[in-house]
């Protein structure tokens, strides 16, 4: 009999943290567009270059029924269709192209597919780009059509359910961690309501997006604030979202891991060096291993005055997602062990037995 994650995925083969990607999609954007396209190409180019393990996919699109967990029909078909408005398209700030609706699938489906990997087994995977926490149900905005992380949740959320239906169970709980220097705004609109999900952003106070959403925790920077405070105030706020969800704790987490807190940055107004973005991924990766939460990561935003930075500062924020992997995988081998063995309970069940076993 395959095991679960056999079972559910096949990626148990995998010898090595699986990245999605999707940049072969890339948008005709006018001549000195900022946005800096170009890095996620150059970023795979460089994980395939320097990291032999970290095992690249391309990602599929997300379908209709999969964004409509997060988004309102009218926004996916508007989208879909081509019958955004000039006002919809500046505030998403790309012109609508049927190239804009494939990236914008698949930077989705890219962080389902590694939502669903860290679930059933990988404990770390990535998607390459993603991160799209601007984007509301009803709209997009700041570079964002779709939001990744909500749709990826409520989908695992439900993926949970489905397979779980046998075995008394409680619902999957998910933690957001969103470390890009701009507020989650679309993300904390979308779960205002909704206690199964945490939201937490660590933002520069002074920062897009101007008008703020309440996210369920929220911690904001001032400018220039420099690695020391930045992960003294991370350190607290983990501490306080961890205590917060202890009652019911995480059994999925979504870390987006903007490059844009460096002290490079254009857009970023915040002043950490490379060495404090690397202590930050670490703090991040370390918290959720220790309490046994599977992560999924996206790379969300990063504007370097040179895009090499950029692409160097994600690229080892990878490296760190491979060395969390690495350690996730002897506690996988233990339970693919006991799993193995026979037992009453449904196969289902095993995940929420381990996530048990694994709790805080
Ligand atoms: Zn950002």
């Amino acid at each position: 009999m395959p095991s679960f994650s056999t079972w559910r995925t096949g990626f148990l083969e995998s010898p090595a943290v699986l990245a999605f990607h999707s940049d072969h999609f890339v948008l005709p954007l006018p001549a000195g567009h900022p946005f800096p396209m170009g890095r996620y190409h150059l970023l795979r180019e460089s994980v395939r270059a320097t990291l032999p393990g970290v095992r690249l996919h391309e990602s599929e699109p997300a379908t209709d029924g999969e964004l409509a967990l997060a988004h309102e029909p009218a926004w996916i078909s508007a989208v879909a269709e081509g019958t955004t408005s000039t006002a919809q398209q500046r505030e998403i700030g790309f012109p609508w192209s049927e190239r804009m609706v494939q990236r914008a699938r698949r930077s989705v489906g890219a962080t389902i597919e590694a939502a669903r990997a860290a679930l059933a087994g990988e404990g770390v995977a990535a998607n390459l780009a993603g991160g799209t926490h601007h984007a509301y149900a009803h709209k997009g905005s700041g570079y964002c059509v779709f939001n990744d992380v909500a749709v990826a949740a409520r989908l695992m959320q439900a993926e949970h359910h489905r397979h779980a239906l046998r075995w008394p169970q409680r619902g999957l709980r998910v933690i957001v961690i969103d470390l890009d220097v701009h507020q989650g705004n679309g993300t904390a609109a979308i779960f205002r309501d909704d206690p199964s999900i945490f939201t937490l952003s660590l933002h520069g106070a002074r920062n897009f997006p101007f008008r703020k959403e309440a996210s369920d925790l929220d911690v904001e920077l001032p400018d220039g604030c420099t690695d020391g405070p930045y992960l003294d105030a991370l350190d607290a706020a983990l501490a306080t979202a961890f205590e917060r969800c202890a009652a019911h704790p995480p059994g999925l987490a979504f870390y987006l891991a903007g490059a844009d807190p460096h002290e490079d940055d254009r857009l970023g107004r915040l002043k950490l060096s490379a060495e404090g973005l690397a202590a930050r991924d670490r703090r991040v990766f370390t918290e959720l291993a220790r309490r046994g939460i599977p992560v999924a990561l996206s790379m969300a935003g990063g504007y370097g005055r040179d895009i090499g930075t950029t692409v160097a500062l994600q690229r080892r924020t990878v490296e760190l997602a491979f060395a969390a992997w690495r350690q996730w995988q002897p506690r996988q081998q233990s339970s693919e062990r006991a799993a193995a063995e026979p037992m009453e309970e449904p196969m289902e069940g095993s995940m929420d037995a381990r996530m048990e076993e694994w709790g805080p």
